[in-house]
């Protein structure tokens, strides 16, 4: 840890779960007064004695600054900060996948230097679901900010601790397990939950009462009226919130492009079901592990035609342990079997179930596409059926994963021969209900690529919220709210917004310029130059060495080679005259430059020049 004190030595958050149904106000009453009783209420403070009064901080300080640490120009990495006077909360710790300019980097997470910096502040932090893009980063931030307690439903709890488990940090953090009912209050904010649909069980948006007004917060959701756990939106809640008076909505924009409506989880399950009665061989069927319903889904078929499951993938084999432990997933008896017992059944008797529906190399699919599964074999007769989009990069490495089963004599179903999957993300008609359910004076669309967050700008737009009332902030921007309601976009320099990568066991070492070396050797390779020198005179001792990787073969390249040494020797007999003490770092330098551009001239490609010096 960086910082050596106990991490348990901050100030406690004033937190107390409430049951918030008596609570409920007639949407005439001032927001403020409402607030003051909330806010007292949950925090067991006298009136008008909450921490609003008592904050020692300047005027800017009485503003509610909205602080996006991540996720508003990229799918990924989703982290926002709210700030009132001295308290701070944290929504969501979620990493981001490398795109092809990042080579060798495993993950990128915020940068939350600043928020290190202000850890004192933080009352705690509320995760809205379990997916890595919003729980990942976890393990690597919270002990960086002192192990602020964590809120987040029972599902999600899971997901967090199994992950911390395997980071050995089980122990230290504190994971609160709420209710969808709950409220809690943290310092100056409260905080109501309300249950929606989404990829996963367990899924909440927030509506965070604060000094300024209310925020409703919708990351990652979509309306379904049918889901496959029968727990569809809680629209009574939206409504009610609409009601109270919200002044900012922050919503999902990851598929603001889409029109209509998303499909409904059920007809998904419908899709399986047919599936299922009409493939006579085994069935290989790829999901994402988080997705607990197309889980079910699956085991239901599989039990309505008789098939036995083999589940493999370490993270759908842990998912599914963490669900069925917490009643999330349902399994007849003896439907999972070891893949030893496969032998014993007849093909059409069998479903292997596993990850790698992203064509991720590593993963289950990929093994069995390649031919080297520890158990799996792919024989003619089989179905494998890919139950994912592709989440944009994925497209190629699906592909090839695609095509290397049907090579094995496998037919595949994917999404676009048949609905097999359903997106977890609102299109634009239930983008739009939501705006009109919760009637925000303030729009911020968040979670997405900046062209998708400017198409569901538009779509508020569309309804009547007036541009100047609409915020899609780049990264780096904050939003800005005063008690007078009013709304500004502000930057602060002192916040940062940038990102860090993770490489294996590195978190932020790696910076721009170790990728762009990386580039530069990924792109045209390199040449190293050996040059050994005599200490006293600084003359070459014998002829430069020249060892090349990724740029040329140095066989069939003998002229150039020995032109380059011609090169090396020219230079260092030059600046040896130039120079009475032998500067090495000088000459490492022209040579760089120089045989850099040498080889320009002779290849037109620019690889990595890395001059060596040995003194004898
Ligand atoms: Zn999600």
């Amino acid at each position: 840890m960086r910082n050596g004190k106990n991490p348990h030595s901050q100030k406690p958050a004033q937190v107390r779960t409430v049951n918030f149904r008596e609570n409920v106000k007639s949407p005439a009453q001032a927001e403020t007064d409402r607030l003051d009783i909330l806010i007292n209420k949950a925090t067991g403070l006298a009136p008008g004695k909450a921490s609003v009064a008592t904050s020692p901080y300047t005027a800017s300080r009485q503003n509610l600054r909205i602080i996006p640490m991540g996720g508003i120009e990229e799918v990924g990495e989703n982290m926002t900060v709210l700030e009132y006077g001295d308290d701070l909360i944290v929504i969501d710790m979620g990493l981001a996948f490398p795109d092809d300019t990042m080579p060798g980097i495993d993950y990128i997470i915020p940068d939350t230097k600043w928020l290190e910096e202000n850890r004192r502040r933080i009352r705690g932090v509320i995760i809205t679901h379990g997916h890595l893009d919003h729980i990942g980063a976890v393990p690597y931030i919270l002990p960086k900010l002192g192990d602020p307690p964590v809120y987040t439903m029972p599902l999600t709890a899971g997901f967090i601790k199994k992950r911390l488990e395997e980071f050995g940090l089980l122990g230290r953090s504190r994971i609160n397990i709420l209710n969808k009912d709950d409220a809690i209050a943290l310092g100056n904010f409260k905080i109501r939950f309300f249950r929606i649909n989404h990829s996963i069980p367990d899924s909440v948006g927030l509506c965070i009462t604060t000094p300024v007004g209310q925020i409703v917060y919708v990351t990652d959701w979509k309306f379904d009226h049918t889901p496959a756990d029968g727990k569809p939106t809680e629209f009574d809640k939206i409504a009610k919130f609409g009601a109270e008076g919200v002044l900012l909505l922050m919503s999902d924009s990851t598929n603001s492009i889409k029109p209509g409506y998303c499909i409904s989880e059920r007809e998904i399950g419908l899709t399986i079901d047919r599936t299922f009665s009409d493939i006579k061989g085994r069935i290989i069927f790829a999901n994402f592990s988080t997705n607990i319903a197309r889980i079910q889904q699956v085991f239901d078929a599989a039990a309505k035609y008789n098939r036995k499951v083999i589940v493999t993938g370490r993270s759908l084999v842990n998912n599914i342990e963490i669900a069925l432990s917490l009643g999330y997933l349902k399994i007849q008896p003896k439907v999972i079997i070891k893949s030893e017992q496969a032998k014993k059944f007849p093909d059409n008797q069998i479903v292997i179930l596993t990850t790698g529906s992203q064509g991720e190399e590593a993963a289950g699919l990929a093994r069995i596409a390649r031919g080297d599964h520890k158990t799996v074999k792919i024989k003619k007769g089989d179905t494998a059926i890919i139950s994912a989009s592709p989440i944009p990069g994925n497209e190629r490495a699906i592909a090839v994963v695609m095509s290397n089963l049907t090579r094995l004599g496998a037919h595949v179903i994917y999404n676009k021969v048949l609905d097999i999957h359903t997106s977890g993300h609102a299109h634009q008609e239930e983008l739009k209900l939501m705006i009109a359910l919760v009637k925000p004076k303030f729009f911020m669309p968040i979670h997405g690529e900046h062209h998708m967050i400017v198409t569901h700008a538009d779509l508020a737009k569309g309804m009547g919220i007036p541009e100047n009332r609409i915020f899609a902030l780049d990264n780096g921007q904050i939003l800005e709210m005063n008690s007078a309601r009013e709304a500004k976009v502000v930057e602060d320099p002192k916040v940062s917004s940038g990102y860090v990568f993770i490489d294996g066991l590195g978190i932020g070492d790696v910076g721009e310029v170790v990728i762009r070396d990386r580039q530069v050797m990924a792109k045209d390779g390199m040449f190293v130059v050996i040059m050994t020198l005599d200490r006293r005179s600084g003359r070459l001792v014998n002829q430069p060495d020249i060892i090349s990787r990724g740029f040329i073969y140095m066989k069939g390249n003998d002229d150039l080679i020995r032109e380059v040494k011609h090169e090396v020797r020219k230079l260092v007999e030059s600046k040896g005259k130039e120079k009475l003490e032998p500067n090495w770092v000088y000459l490492r330098n022209i040579v760089r430059d120089e045989i850099g551009e040498y080889l320009y001239q002779k290849t037109e490609r620019r690889p990595m020049i890395l001059p060596v010096v040995i003194e004898v």
